[in-house]
């Protein structure tokens, strides 16, 4: 009894909203005090004036004052019909009940005193009446309708229990009034084979009866905590649980939602089993919007599904968020790799006398909307799933193609610089990979550079030395990328048979904030010089910094300001001039 009346809460917290969504708010109460008053004292203004010999003098004409009680009795009658109009049952009641109580008054002066001349009023009385019945009817018929539209607005039409928009109301009240809370997001497993092997309405049936299962052990209250059911789309439902003293009580109660899920169902005489997947937040602990409560939930279930064993729920916590997303860069990269949406990009890399070096071939990606996401965002990913090789060697291959045959063409002497990752660098096949490159592109060594991150150095320095000198006696270049944000010893720095040196973005950025940053990059560079390497400045966006590292000795410069990176058509144009 006690859950239902709290269900009726729940509904009357959703109606509210909705009253607010319909922006029909209910008429000023003072608005009704008014009406009334100014009813009755028309109304007795009326009864004075109509019997009244006397006369009144407007603009040096007399009038009698009788001929006025017409006025007020029309001013009485709006006041009455505007209470039936706005004030529903209340306004009806009440306009009703003063039109009443004159008829007799009016009917004992006729008979008693022989005052015919109220005769007319008991007429307009009747009419007064007759119209406010028909208002009311006409908003009981309104009403009625609006209620069947607002119950459509929040029930889920098929189970006919409470929608993902009263589910997200009902949180959005929660929050409001601070009340913790857990939400939970049910999802069923295997629900897509019901409806692949026996038909959409099998499946409709099976969340119909779910639907009607989680529904009945939240109005019954057996679970002892404060429950509300809803179904938020296709398979999936939501509960809100509250009154739980501990954690455990709160999964004992998902316990017995999944024991009830978990029970024989019987679709078109065949018995199956079905089981589902629950994530829950904790309101405030794990989230404090509705959106943030909603998707977190979301999370931990879809871990749940993820994982498949044989605990069915999980809390949401914050390492779910990473693992998620994760996971949905991995299956995005398979996707590109699948449907050939994998690019690149040239950047141009210039000598200080703005003479064109070559290009750094930058990895581009297409999801399946056609999105473009940033390698920032993808190449992590492919890192540590094991992708990278792939998404690397789509770049070598299209990349290498592209400027193979603008050397052949050309006959310009520009290097192709391309990017590897340690993990890549490791693989066994990785030299044939590179030999396979030389081949197909025609691109002779010396114009193929490979960029080894510095962080090389500190993680597999000692692997990675003889596959790094094996590169080079293949004529390869080899350049140090991301200089600076490592800690390379210098022993180690002395033995890499690099060319270039490519420092980090970062310290341009600072270049020209103070002298002692000026003199750190001076530094690098001429640290670079003396190992026997030439320094290229990434990430260069400035003319000051461009003089900077003209006047500090600088090789050669990477950067938006003399080249952002270009589509290959446009980088062709560049080489060709
Ligand atoms: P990176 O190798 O250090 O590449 C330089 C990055 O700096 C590029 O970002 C480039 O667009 C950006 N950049 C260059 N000049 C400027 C400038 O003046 N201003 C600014 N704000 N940015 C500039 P991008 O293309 O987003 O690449 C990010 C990183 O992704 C690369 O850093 C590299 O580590 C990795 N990456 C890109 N393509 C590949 C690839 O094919 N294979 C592998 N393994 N990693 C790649
Ligand atoms: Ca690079
Ligand atoms: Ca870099």
């Amino acid at each position: 009894m006690h859950m239902n009346k709290d269900n009726d809460n729940d509904k009357k917290i959703i109606s509210r909203t909705l009253d607010r969504l319909y922006d029909s708010k209910s008429s000023p109460n003072h608005g009704f005090v008014c009406l009334l008053v100014l009813y009755f004292v028309t109304t007795f203004i009326v009864s004075t004036s109509a019997n009244a010999l006397s006369e009144i003098t407007i603009f040096g004409h007399s009038l009698p004052v009788y001929s006025f009680a017409g006025v007020f009795s029309a001013v009485a009658n709006i006041c009455v019909i505007l209470l039936a109009v706005y004030y529903d049952k209340k306004g009806f009641l009440c306009a009703l009940v003063v039109l009443l109580v004159q008829i007799p008054m009016i009917l004992m002066g006729v008979i008693f005193r022989g005052n015919l001349s109220s005769l007319p009023g008991l007429f307009a009385n009747l009419f007064a009446i007759i119209t406010i019945i028909l208002i009311y009817k006409n908003n009981k018929k309104i009403s009625s309708y609006q209620n069947k539209v607002r119950d459509m607005a929040v029930t889920d039409i098929m189970t006919g229990i409470p929608n993902g928009f009263a589910c997200d109301e009902l949180i959005r009240a929660l929050i409001k009034k601070n009340e913790r809370f857990a939400n939970v997001c049910i999802d069923l497993n295997g629900f897509k084979d019901i409806n692949d092997t026996m038909g959409f309405e099998a499946g409709n049936i099976v969340l119909i009866e779910i639907a009607s299962r989680l529904k009945q052990i939240a109005d019954e209250g057996t679970s002892g905590t404060l429950d509300f059911v809803g179904r938020t789309s296709g398979d999936e439902f939501s509960l809100m649980i509250r009154n739980f003293s501990s954690e455990d009580q709160l999964k004992a109660t998902l316990e017995k939602y999944d024991a009830a899920i978990s029970q024989k169902l019987n679709v078109y005489e065949c018995d199956f089993f079905i089981s589902a997947a629950f994530g829950y937040t904790i309101f405030p602990d794990d989230g404090n919007t509705v959106d943030a409560i909603v998707s977190h939930s979301n999370t931990a279930m879809n871990e749940v599904k993820r994982v498949n064993s044989s605990n069915h729920f999980l809390r949401f916590t914050g390492d779910l968020l990473s693992t998620e997303k994760t996971l949905e860069t991995e299956s995005k990269i398979r996707a590109a790799i699948e449907n050939d949406t994998i690019f690149f990009m040239l950047q141009p890399q210039f000598d200080l006398s703005h003479k064109l070096r070559g290009f750094e071939a930058l990895a581009r990606m297409k999801d399946e909307k056609g999105k473009i996401i940033s390698p920032g965002e993808f190449i992590p990913v492919a890192e540590k799933v094991g992708l990278i090789d792939k998404v690397d060697g789509i770049v070598y291959k299209k990349a290498g193609k592209f400027i193979g045959d603008l050397i052949k063409q050309t006959g310009s002497n520009i290097s192709l610089s391309i990017n590897v990752s340690v993990r890549h660098l490791m693989k066994n096949d990785f030299l044939t990979e590179i030999d396979n490159l030389l081949m197909s592109s025609g691109i002779p060594p010396a114009q193929l550079e490979i960029e080894i991150t510095e962080s090389v150095m500190i993680e597999s320095i000692n692997k990675a030395m003889s596959r790094i000198n094996t590169i080079h006696d293949m004529g390869i270049m080899i350049a140090i990328d991301d200089f600076g944000t490592g800690y390379s010893s210098l022993s180690y720095l002395n033995e890499f048979p690099a060319n270039l040196l490519k420092i980090d973005k970062s310290f341009i950025d600072k270049l020209n904030t103070g002298d002692k940053s000026k003199q750190y990059v001076a530094g690098i560079i001429s640290l670079g010089h003396t190992m026997g390497f030439d320094v290229i400045s990434e990430g260069v966006e400035e003319e000051e910094q461009v003089d900077t590292l003209r006047e500090i000795g600088c090789d050669l410069i990477q950067g938006y300001i003399w080249g952002k990176p270009l589509l290959p058509e446009d980088a062709g144009k560049l080489v060709k001039g």
